[in-house]
């Protein structure tokens, strides 16, 4: 029997995280305000943590992890690294195909692994609650748990289409304490605005990002920030754990480096968490092809621009250097809630323009279709975001058998998707949509970016 599952022990956890912000190309244009200047620390401090904003600032290239954050991690972590062999032997591919396992996690994703870093440096800072947004409902969930572990309150707002998709992730929230409305809420000004314009709204991201900023800051006790699933570099930087866990364990096995790096990417944080760790090796010559995943639906690293940017809706965020769709893009109710954000981490972004990697995108059927070949082969039913990252990876696979190559293929199972039943239902029942961008819709949103500072060239 071929080896098909490597394990950490405990004492092998990485004990840094890794800042990719060190070692780019190019040096990451910082946020900036309406002005067009960059913004100084303590604009964020009613929004974030000082602690955290240093590390969103922070040009380390290595991050001690706080000992208090492994001891919660070690309920899950280190996450085994598995082979797909039956995927394999399915597509009869001579590349070996190994994924790192997120779904193992108490709320199914990787999302809880800067969940439960933001808690508790939000907790060492005096900080008594926290506002978040969530999409599909993981990282709420994944937020509630860590709240509640950590000792904090937590108040999420859930994207309205995916709060009807998914009614049992809200369960899941109050089940670790945390209290979840559909988002546009009546709650806030930014809620309230929305729905007086489009009442019908399905929700977005960026609307309930608008509103959990406005929730936190407008809390006069001063003991409520805000945290962020996706995006910023300190949540690329906490996910990094999942790519130098897997690189001990491919050392483990003798396994060379890897041909091909692929995870799906809404925000870009589960596939930087994989991939930026090994980027470093790219940068020193190593030939890896590395593949960000997205949506055909909200397709901003294939078909948006790299510009500064709002991260909401209502234009409460700084402004980031990003690949956007525009700040006033409302994407269509695809069922990977996970994938519809109009912004890539800057990141993530500099680097695809630093060519370190080349992104790609599948529509929802696409996606569908893979993950049931997964679960049909593999077992394991994921969630609809990383059936995007198993498109890539099928196709990754096939090619190099079509060149006969033994290829390393690795990838980030970003989730399960026992709570996404409801999608897979519809798919069986040819009930889905097969929605890719209209160009009429691409020039509409990205017009939200007229009268914004411009990047420098
Ligand atoms: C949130 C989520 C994603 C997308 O977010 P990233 O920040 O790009 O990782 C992908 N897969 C799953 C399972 C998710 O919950």
């Amino acid at each position: 029997m071929k080896e098909i599952k490597v394990y950490l022990s405990e004492k092998d956890i990485p004990r840094k995280w890794y800042n990719l912000a060190a070692d780019l190309p190019t040096p990451l244009l910082p946020p900036i305000g309406p002005d067009g200047q960059p913004l100084s620390p303590d604009k964020l401090a009613p929004v974030f943590p000082m602690n955290l904003i240093d590390q969103e600032m922070s040009q380390e290239r290595w991050i001690d992890i706080p000992e208090e954050i492994l001891e919660v991690l070690y309920r899950w972590r280190p996450a085994p690294l598995r082979r797909a062999v039956y995927l394999e032997k399915y597509l009869k591919t001579p590349a070996r195909i190994y994924y790192k396992d997120e779904s193992l996690s108490p709320a199914g994703s990787h999302k809880t692994n800067t969940a439960v870093a933001q808690a508790w440096y939000n907790k060492q800072f005096g900080i008594e609650k926290l506002t978040t947004e969530t999409g599909a409902g993981q990282w709420g969930s994944a937020l509630s748990f860590a709240c509640q572990l950590i000792g904090l309150e937590c108040k999420v707002f859930m994207v309205r289409v995916s709060f009807d998709q998914k009614p049992m992730r809200k369960a899941m929230m109050q089940v670790w304490g945390g209290k979840c409305v559909p988002s546009p809420s009546e709650e806030t000004q930014a809620g309230r605005d929305i729905l007086q314009k489009y009442p019908d709204t399905p929700g977005s991201l960026g609307i309930a990002i608008s509103e959990a900023i406005e929730a936190a800051v407008m809390d006069t006790s001063g003991k409520t920030r805000y945290s962020l699933g996706s995006v910023l570099n300190h949540v690329l930087l906490h996910q990094t754990i999942i790519g130098l866990e897997a690189k001990k364990q491919l050392e483990m096995i003798s396994e060379k480096t890897p041909d091909v790096i692929i995870g799906c990417a809404g925000g870009g944080s589960n596939f930087a968490g994989l991939a930026f760790p090994f980027i470093c090796d790219k940068i020193n010559g190593a030939k890896i092809d590395i593949i960000p995943v997205e949506s055909a639906s909200c397709p901003k690293m294939t078909r948006g621009e790299f510009a500064y940017d709002f991260g909401d809706m209502a234009k409460m965020t700084p402004l980031l250097a990003m690949m956007t769709l525009g700040h006033q893009f409302i994407p269509a109710p695809i069922h990977a809630g996970g994938l519809r954000y109009h912004g890539m981490a800057p990141l993530v972004s500099q680097a695809i323009i630093d060519k370190l990697m080349a992104p790609r995108a599948y529509d929802q059927l696409k996606g569908y279709e893979s993950a049931m070949i997964w679960a049909r082969t593999e077992g394991t039913i994921c969630a609809p975001e990383t059936g995007h990252a198993i498109a890539a990876t099928i196709e990754e696979a096939l090619k190099a058998k079509e060149e006969g190559k033994e290829k390393v293929i690795i990838f980030s199972y970003s989730g399960h998707g026992l709570l996404d039943l409801a999608g897979y239902e519809k798919f069986i029942n040819n009930q889905l949509k097969k929605y890719i961008l209209p160009d009429e819709e691409l020039k509409k949103s990205i017009k939200s970016l007229d009268g914004l500072p411009k990047i420098p060239s």
